[in-house]
């Protein structure tokens, strides 16, 4: 380690005292920025210029929907430092020490003489600029379905700090009512709460069964569209959108397979696809289905030239996927950014690939992935399994308790984990993160489970969520607990010959909400006494609140010799379906 140190020092004296090395930057957000910022710090006297051809740099596009819904007053504010000081061109002059050049766009990159072609958007002047080394930071850009023309004036989408201003004003101007947003991604989302926060009535059209589809299992998205629901969302699901209709520039209808919606604010969020086309045009290997190829220090397939940030693809961490994959995300990019300015300052930290984290926001609850979800592990591993875990995030006696409902993916054969899902109104971040923390390792179920993690009341319980569902993987892999997920539930009971459903609460709780079924009541403390009641050739299925107790009932008819008990995983918390109140 100390000699990988030592001669990275070397390498970066090297190129530091060769100076008037010529990097150029093509894109001005957060890779382009990122990387010219480091760069600066490690090599003070290579001549950074970066170049954009938008007029707004290094802004933060993930806060667009935070003031579409008014948490900040000014959109600008996304453009700025912490202390307030914008991060305009004079900013990365001055205190960063690079050279920024906006409405400057890049034509062509001639990779022989080293120079890349630009035109300067205002004046038409085009002029060929010298580089050592290329960074292409060029990013994504918004699907765009074959209804979103040109010249609409009341259809957005949302990528840049214009689009989101110019939606609050012409929500203000026009006294905008109706929004119908085009796409349940995790910017259909958050924009939908953001317009119901304005006051907007909202429906959002998703074209597959289910929203976020690309995120989250459909057991675990239909909490979240429950809730969604429950805020005033309408959600059209599994229809398409054919068309919009209107008259002089303007939409008044969004017309879907099958029906036709009023609407004054049309937004289409339906995905994101790489800006690769100045790489491609230049020869650079990129994906057939778009994306520029990298390796792990973010070098295209001409070592002279990096890439990085939304005009990538990414590798997974995780060594049983090595098939690259489009995730772009901010975070991503600005490690990119870092790893492309070491390598050019011949500092070797190569990029390890991403577990494909993300998380957002849905008014109270909050929701996030890590890694692979059931479906997509199962696309790799036939033997997966899964757990629903749901309980509070804090001790039951702490007022500000709430609760998180965690689905864990691990594989059966290796018993390493796979991917986690998150829902819930408690602290979904916090458990997320542990879990991306233990798929970056390469962790395994009993492994998380070990974890030393912090435990004070106001915090968490003395067994984190986060653990409590590894071990109820960790029971599940051993053969103790017989879970059910409520996905599955739901399908036996539409069998011919369906469980017994066994409810083990309370008779305050029972009287209070129910699975609409019929159901056997026997609450757990009088189970022993009772179990006479239960038929030994059928299938029985305990649950409860979360379905602690229910796993408990599991346990104690198996030790009567009822081998065909089971339980329903994350209980009546975790049942994404409607309940029954007397
Ligand atoms: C509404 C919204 C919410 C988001 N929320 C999150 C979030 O919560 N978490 C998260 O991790 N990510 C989030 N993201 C994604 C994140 O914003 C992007 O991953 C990030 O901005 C990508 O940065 P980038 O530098 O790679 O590319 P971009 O931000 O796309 O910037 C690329 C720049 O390159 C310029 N350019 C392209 N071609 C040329 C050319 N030929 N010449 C000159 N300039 C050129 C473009 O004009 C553009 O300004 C969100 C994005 C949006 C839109």
């Amino acid at each position: 380690m100390k000699g990988f140190i030592q001669s990275s020092f070397i390498e970066l004296k090297r190129i530091h005292m060769s100076g008037n090395l010529r990097v150029l930057i093509v894109g001005g957000v957060a890779c382009g920025p990122k990387t010219a910022s480091r760069l600066k710090r490690l090599l003070p006297r290579a001549e950074v210029t970066l170049i954009e051809r938008g007029s707004v740099i290094s802004y933060g596009a993930c806060g667009l929907p935070y003031y579409v819904e008014g948490m900040f007053p000014q959109v600008e504010m996304l453009s700025e430092t912490p202390a307030g000081i914008p991060r305009n061109v004079p900013f990365f002059e001055k205190v960063k020490g690079f050279k920024t050049l906006t409405r400057v766009e890049a034509l062509r990159i001639n990779r022989l003489p080293k120079t890349v072609t630009v035109k300067h958007v205002d004046t038409g002047v085009e002029e060929d600029l010298f580089y050592d080394k290329l960074v292409l930071a060029t990013g994504g850009q918004a699907v765009k379905p074959p209804f979103a023309h040109e010249g609409l004036q009341n259809a957005w989408f949302m990528r840049h700090p214009h689009d989101a201003e110019s939606m609050v004003r012409e929500i203000e101007k026009q006294k905008l009512r109706k929004a119908v947003i085009v796409g349940a991604g995790y910017i259909g989302v958050e924009m939908a709460e953001a317009l119901i926060r304005r006051g907007l009535e909202v429906s959002v059209v998703e074209a597959r069964p289910q929203v976020l589809p690309q995120f989250l299992d459909e057991d675990m998205a239909l909490l979240a569209a429950r809730h969604l629901k429950q805020k005033g969302v309408h959600l059209i699901l599994g229809e398409n959108v054919v068309g919009l209709e209107g008259r002089e520039g303007r939409v008044t209808q969004v017309q879907t397979e099958n029906s036709l919606l009023p609407a004054d604010l049309v937004l289409i969020s339906v995905g994101v696809c790489p800006n690769d086309q100045l790489a491609r045009d230049s020869g650079l290997d990129c994906s057939p289905r778009g994306g520029i190829l990298i390796n792990s220090n973010c070098q295209t397939s001409d070592s002279e030239i990096y890439a990085g940030g939304d005009c990538v693809l990414n590798h997974h961490a995780d060594p049983m996927e090595r098939s690259p994959l489009y995730a772009p995300m901010g975070s991503t990019s600005n490690k990119h950014g870092r790893v492309i300015a070491n390598h050019i300052a011949g500092i070797s930290t190569p990029y390890k690939g991403i577990t494909g984290t993300g998380i957002c926001r849905a008014f109270d609850i909050t929701i996030g992935r890590t890694g692979f979800t059931e479906k997509q592990a199962m696309e790799l591993d036939s033997q997966v399994e899964t757990a629903i875990w749901a309980g509070p995030d804090l001790p039951h006696y702490v007022p500000q308790s709430k609760p998180l409902i965690i689905k864990v993916v691990a594989s059966r054969r290796s018993r390493k984990l796979l991917g986690v899902q998150v829902v819930g109104m408690g602290d979904a971040s916090k458990r997320l993160d542990i879990s991306s923390t233990a798929l970056f390792f390469g962790a395994t179920v009993d492994e998380v489970a070990d974890l030393d993690l912090g435990y004070a009341p106001p915090y968490a319980p003395p067994i984190d969520p986060v653990a409590a569902a590894m071990h109820l993987m960790v029971n599940k892999l051993d053969g103790l607990a017989a879970g059910i997920s409520p996905r599955e539930c739901m399908r036996r009971m539409s069998e011919s010959a369906p469980p017994v459903l066994l409810d083990v609460r309370t008779p305050e709780e029972y009287a209070a909400m129910q699975l609409p079924f019929h159901v056997l009541h026997i609450p757990l403390g009088a189970l022993r006494e009772r179990m006479h009641e239960l038929p030994r050739d059928r299938d029985i299925l305990a649950f409860c609140k979360v379905s602690m107790r229910g796993y408990e009932a599991q346990r104690i008819l198996n030790a009567a010799g009822f081998d065909r008990a089971f339980f329903m995983e994350g209980g009546l918390v975790g049942w994404p379906y409607d309940l029954h109140v007397p």
